[in-house]
């Protein structure tokens, strides 16, 4: 895979990384936005209860101060107690009526004076309160009687509904509150129902009256949670989204500044991460190992080895490449200093320069250090300049060519055949070997076609009255050619592959 492919990749492997660091705290913040109004809606519910429950109370201890305060009159005739009974209504907050009866009749009443009317008795929830949908005076509002008993008489103390609504209504504000007394429930729209709302239901929340035979209740659903999700999480709701989105960016931020191309190269350099393998360079005639190509490896402490093609032009681009081809020839040096003779005599050395290389003289010391480093046995070093990336002569490349001469420096032009270089450039950097390229080394012995382009290409080569090198010799046919054609130098699969130095060593020793 080329290094920008795999660059792109670990783009969308970063942008996958920053979405699912953005999604944690957007998980956290929803479940914790969520919690929050549920135990936020929960806790005002049963406030709302509470106070209800609360006022409640208080309207049924008016309605007990009132049927204390005539219990005395109870039995007594009612044109002689009925004023007291008016008292009651006129004097006691939210009391609407106050009647005496005797076993299940009402005898007497504060409104009408003596009268004779039936009541239930099993209507009284405990024998107390009972929740009537109307009575005969405003038939269509909802009322509470409160009944306290002595004896075989008692006192009804009657509460009007307005009150009981009032309290139902302002404590509905979240979730409706219903108040339920024994089989039947009111609701805030003097609705009177006897479908109770039951602990089974999802969401319910019930408050007991300790005082009276009563309860409140209501039910939460998914709906009151969802339309009080603002009211609740209103941090969580806005620092959360905010907080994937930087934490998201962040991320994507840190994992990029790793990844990015210059980066990662610039890292592997310090990791010394690229590494040389050498390819021997055989002589036409009788194929001994005069020589060898350094080929630059990538040692990815993840990928395993990657080779040139996918990181050379990225390198190149980031400016990298110097540097990279400069401790690739101090790798080599080192390797041999001290070994200098195991190589044959005038052994040559090839490393691949960028054209980037030749924009200055630090060429020149590079090559200097390394020709130095084998005073004891004199090597040859090649450089090679491929021939799709032409050099433009100017002032400095012509002084850097004089010097590299004048070092004793050679220079191939690689994948000789592919490019455009013409005789006047080849005389002007003074070119000491060309290397054939390898797609034409591997026409040999194809078609009739072809052949004669092989043909044509070394000729040329010869005429120029260079140093050939034919590169990518694979099998025995096409050594053979070469040979025939007086090709001074082969590489190829069929001598050898690149291979890690110490390999080259051990492998070049017994010759
Ligand atoms: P190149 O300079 O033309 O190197 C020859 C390439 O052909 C090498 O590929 C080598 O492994 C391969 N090869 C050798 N013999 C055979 C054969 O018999 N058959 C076939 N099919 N291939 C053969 P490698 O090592 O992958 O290098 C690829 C290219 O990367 C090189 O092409 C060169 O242009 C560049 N490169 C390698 N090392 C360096 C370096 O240190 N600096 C620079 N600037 N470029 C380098
Ligand atoms: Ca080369
Ligand atoms: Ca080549």
């Amino acid at each position: 895979m080329p290094f920008r492919r795999l660059i792109v990749r670990q783009y969308y492997v970063r942008l996958a990384w920053g979405l699912l660091a953005g999604l944690l705290p957007m998980v956290l913040g929803i479940s914790i936005s969520i919690w929050q109004t549920m135990s936020g809606v929960t806790q005002d519910a049963q406030q709302r209860l509470l106070h209800a429950q609360y006022m409640f109370d208080r309207t049924l201890d008016n309605a007990e101060l009132a049927a204390s305060a005539v219990m005395g009159s109870a039995g007594k005739p009612c044109l002689e107690v009925m004023q007291g009974l008016r008292d009651q209504v006129a004097t006691v907050p939210d009391v609407r009526s106050v009647n005496l009866t005797e076993g299940e009749t009402i005898y007497c009443t504060s409104l009408y004076g003596p009268v004779k009317g039936e009541i239930d008795l099993d209507d009284y929830v405990e024998g107390r309160l009972d929740l009537m949908r109307g009575n005969p005076v405003t038939p269509k509002r909802p009322l509470i009687v409160y009944r306290q008993e002595a004896g075989k008489h008692s006192v009804l103390v009657g509460v009007d509904g307005y009150y009981l609504l009032n309290i139902l209504d302002m404590m509905s504000r979240n979730s409706p509150i219903g108040l339920v007394v024994g089989p039947q429930m009111l609701l805030r729209d003097s609705q009177l129902t006897d479908q109770l709302l039951t602990p089974g239901t999802d969401g319910y929340l019930e408050q007991v009256s300790s005082k009276y035979p009563f309860k409140v209740v209501t039910a939460l659903s998914n709906r009151d949670y969802v339309a009080h999700l603002w009211d609740y999480s209103k941090v969580s709701l806005i620092l959360y989204p905010l907080l994937s989105l930087l934490f998201g960016c962040w991320v994507f931020w840190l994992t990029g500044r790793a990844a990015s191309p210059a980066q990662e190269l610039k890292r592997a350099l310090a990791h010394q991460e690229f590494i040389p393998y050498l390819q021997p360079v055989v002589t036409g005639e009788d194929a001994h190992w005069s020589g060898c190509e350094v080929l630059m490896r990538w040692q990815h402490p993840r990928q395993g080895m990657i080779s040139p093609d996918r990181f050379i032009p990225m390198a190149e681009e980031c400016g990298l490449i110097v540097p990279m081809t400069r401790s690739l020839m101090k790798q080599v040096r080192e390797q041999f200093a001290g070994r200098v003779h195991i190589l044959p005599k005038g052994f040559h050395f090839g490393f691949n320069i960028s054209a980037s290389h030749c924009k200055d003289l630090s060429l020149v010391e590079d090559c200097r250090d390394f020709i130095d480093a084998f005073k004891a046995n004199p090597i040859k070093l090649v450089l090679e300049l491929t021939e799709r990336e032409l050099i433009v002569a100017d002032e400095t490349t012509d002084r850097l060519f004089a010097e590299l001469h004048a070092l004793g420096v050679f220079i191939a032009i690689d994948d000789f055949g592919t490019g455009h270089s013409s005789l006047a450039y080849l005389q002007a950097f003074q070119v000491d070997f060309l290397k054939i390229d390898q797609s034409f080394v591997g026409m040999i012995g194809s078609d009739a076609l072809s052949s004669h382009i092989v043909e044509n290409v070394v000729d040329l080569a010869t005429r120029l009255e260079l140093q050939l090198v034919a590169e990518g010799v694979e099998n025995e046919q096409q050594a053979a050619y070469l040979q025939a054609h007086k090709v001074t130098f082969q590489q190829g699969y069929f001598y050898g592959r690149p291979m890690p130095m110490t390999d080259f060593i051990s492998q070049l020793t017994p010759r």
